[in-house]
């Protein structure tokens, strides 16, 4: 089923999100996190694609694995930045093979130094998706930013070229992670009145480690609300206590995202069922309203 689909209907959905592994050895672990989080009954599970493309067979496995053995709708993300355009159309016929409906389409991070295989590439995603759209009715997601892409000076740029992405033909947007529902809130009106009116799924990642928290912020450049940093700086040091915290911060977003409307939520779960398995028992009655 089409994802879009799914966020079209008048009911609350929550998604979660899965790596695949960087080597064949690794599959099985993979494979039981995602049976697990299969459980849970999301709305979809999205498969993360390795940047360069070395695990990009793993993606479509695991995401095949998803819709057809564990019959729960699956999302798989996909980069150009890196690949040359041959070798992105065969992942994408690929996907089509294996019945895979729907596809987040990325470009992929550039980081200084990084070498590309052609200038026969894609360079923006917006690009891609008009390649997906050649080969099949494929369902498109893409990614925005509440806080500005870390490339853009000038956040009015970056809604610009968001509006762009989606009028090539992206059914429903994910953002990246944010810890300050605020700056969701603001960025929904900003885009909205730029005229992007496809659904927009929140990025909720629970942070559960100190560790985590810095990879997040390199990655993505957000920022802590005072409020998160408490809670890192009184249990940082305590693993369980840190645990608990996190999630019920991801669960206390979710939450107040909930209440002011939003109706689907996108969790960056990352291979871990515990995680994803106690923000559900923790939303078991909000989701039902
Ligand atoms: P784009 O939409 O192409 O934008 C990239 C930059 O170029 C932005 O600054 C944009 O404003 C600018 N831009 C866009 N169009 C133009 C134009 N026409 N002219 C000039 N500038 C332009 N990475 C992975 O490697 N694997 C994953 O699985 C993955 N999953 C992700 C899932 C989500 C929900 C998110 C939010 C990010 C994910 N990423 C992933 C990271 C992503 O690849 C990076 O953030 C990357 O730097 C940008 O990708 P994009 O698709 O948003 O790029």
């Amino acid at each position: 089923m089409k994802i879009i689909d799914k966020l079209n209907e008048d009911r609350i959905h929550i998604s979660f999100e899965v790596f695949p592994p960087k080597t064949d050895a690794g599959f099985e672990k993979v494979k039981d996190a995602t049976d697990k989080i299969a459980q849970l009954n999301p709305s979809y599970i999205s498969v993360t694609y390795g940047a360069g493309g070395g695990t990009s067979k793993n993606t479509a496995k695991i995401a095949s694995h998803i819709k057809h053995e564990l019959g729960v709708e699956s999302l798989a993300h996909l980069t150009c930045a890196s690949s040359t355009k041959e070798e992105v159309r065969q992942v994408i016929e690929n996907l089509k093979q294996l019945e895979i409906e729907n596809i987040l389409a990325l470009r992929g991070d550039i980081v200084p130094g990084m070498t590309f295989p052609s200038e026969d590439r894609f360079h923006y995603a917006y690009e891609l998706v008009e390649e997906i759209k050649k080969h099949g009715d494929f369902c498109i997601g893409a990614a925005c930013y509440p806080e500005g892409h870390v490339e853009n000076e000038h956040k009015e740029d970056d809604i610009k070229y968001l509006k762009q992405k989606v009028d090539s033909g992206v059914d429903f947007l994910t953002t990246q992670m944010f810890f300050d529902n605020d700056i969701h809130y603001n960025f929904l009106y900003r885009i909205r009145e730029a005229g992007i009116t496809v659904p927009v799924l929140p990025g909720i990642m629970p942070i559960t480690t100190a560790a985590q928290m810095k990879r997040s912020q390199e990655l993505s450049g957000t920022v802590f609300p005072r409020r998160f940093l408490a809670l890192l700086d009184r249990f940082g040091d305590y693993p369980d206590a840190m645990k608990q915290a996190g999630i019920a911060y991801a669960t206390d977003q979710i939450i107040d995202l909930l209440a002011n409307g939003v109706k689907n939520i996108h969790v960056y779960s990352m291979n871990k069922p515990e995680v994803a398995a106690k923000i559900m028992e923790n939303l078991s009655e909000v989701i039902k309203c």
